[in-house]
C-alpha cells in the first residue's frame, strides 16, 4: 500500500467516525444482555445497508484470492448473510456443503 493510499485511507476513515462515533452511542443506550440482540441487530443491520459486503473477506483459508467455501468462518458467512437476508455476492472456490454450514 502506497503512502498515498495510506493516507486516502485514513481520509475516509476520519469522514465516517462521526457517525461510527453516533452508531456506538446509540447501541449503549439499549443494553441487552446474552447472545439475542434484536435492537443490536437492527441497528447494525441498518448501518451495513448499502454498504459493499462483497468487498469483505473473512475466510480463514483462501484459494487462489477466493473464500475456500469450506472453513468455519466461510460458514458463519455464509449463515450471517443468509439470516440477514443480504446477498453479499461472495465467491467461494468451492460451494459451502450443507456439513459445512453445520460447523461453527
Ligand atoms: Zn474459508
Amino acid at each position: 500500500m502506497t503512502t498515498e493510499m495510506t493516507e486516502e485511507l485514513r481520509d475516509e476513515a476520519r469522514e465516517i467516525q462521526d457517525d461510527l462515533v453516533a452508531l456506538r452511542r446509540t447501541l449503549h443506550q439499549w443494553p441487552e444482555l446474552g447472545n439475542h440482540l434484536p435492537v443490536t441487530r437492527e441497528q447494525v443491520l441498518g448501518a451495513l445497508d448499502g454498504l459493499p459486503l462483497e468487498l469483505t473477506f473473512s475466510c480463514l483459508s483462501p484459494v487462489d484470492g477466493l473464500h475456500c467455501g469450506q472453513c468455519n468462518k466461510c460458514a458463519e458467512r455464509r449463515r450471517a448473510f443468509s439470516e440477514a437476508g443480504i446477498d453479499a455476492l461472495t465467491r467461494y472456490a468451492v460451494p459451502l456443503t450443507t456439513s459445512a454450514m453445520d460447523r461453527r
